[in-house]
């Protein structure tokens, strides 16, 4: 949602959804975690009535913790939080569940997956960073398709059936190798709204196996 015109955001949004897109990613970013600062629960809220895509809501906050549940009454579905910070990950995750959404971890690109190893069992989805988050024109960081491909191996060594997601510097190529290494769920924003061709790329994208 990032990559799309802020000023005609429900248009872009029904221009994705009529396309057979089936998640809106929505980055959250306050300033201090990450530098750039985006929008809060009230767009959310304004979105929810007017799409029926999947509210995939990403929060790049120090304090994930004090606005999970402004972010669920507002319509979302889906709250992944980072693992960097320093707060109560585990109740926090259990929270989200509490409050009716699915919960999601991520990491970032310097992150080893470690990290999250020990949330697995609480979540729905994992999200690698494919960029440091928060700035932009970045490109795809390899180093965490050996991440992924781990997380992948522990998914199905411990029958875990968590999402492998990633977000970040994601266009037909970089997705291709990500899948290859055990990823399911593709986050695309640039890379989309400048394809010539939307449709195709959407296509191109979940055909992937
Ligand atoms: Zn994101």
């Amino acid at each position: 949602m990032l990559a799309a015109d802020h000023t005609r955001l429900a248009d872009d949004i029904n221009a994705v959804e009529k396309l057979g897109a089936q998640w809106l990613h929505i980055d959250i970013m306050d300033g201090h975690f990450v530098p750039n600062l985006t929008f809060g629960p009230q767009t959310v809220a304004d979105l929810r009535p007017k799409s029926k895509l999947f509210f995939d809501v990403h929060l790049m906050l120090d304090n994930p913790q004090d606005y999970i549940e402004a972010f669920i009454s507002a319509g979302a579905e889906q709250v992944t939080i980072h693992v960097e910070p320093d707060y109560n990950i585990t109740a926090t995750l259990r929270r989200i569940r509490e409050l009716g959404a699915k919960p999601g971890i991520v990491f970032n690109p310097k992150t080893e997956c470690q990290a999250i190893e020990p949330y697995l069992d609480e979540i729905d989805i994992a999200l690698a960073m494919t960029v440091q988050p928060g700035f932009g024109g970045q490109v795809f960081d390899e180093s965490v398709l050996a991440k992924t491909a781990l997380l992948n191996q522990w998914r199905n060594e411990r029958g875990l059936n968590f999402r492998i997601q990633v977000d970040g510097g994601i266009n037909i190529d970089t997705a291709r190798q990500c899948r290859a290494a055990g990823v399911d769920t593709f986050v695309a924003g640039s890379a989309f709204f400048k394809a010539e061709d939307r449709n195709a790329f959407l296509n191109e994208i979940q055909a992937l196996d």
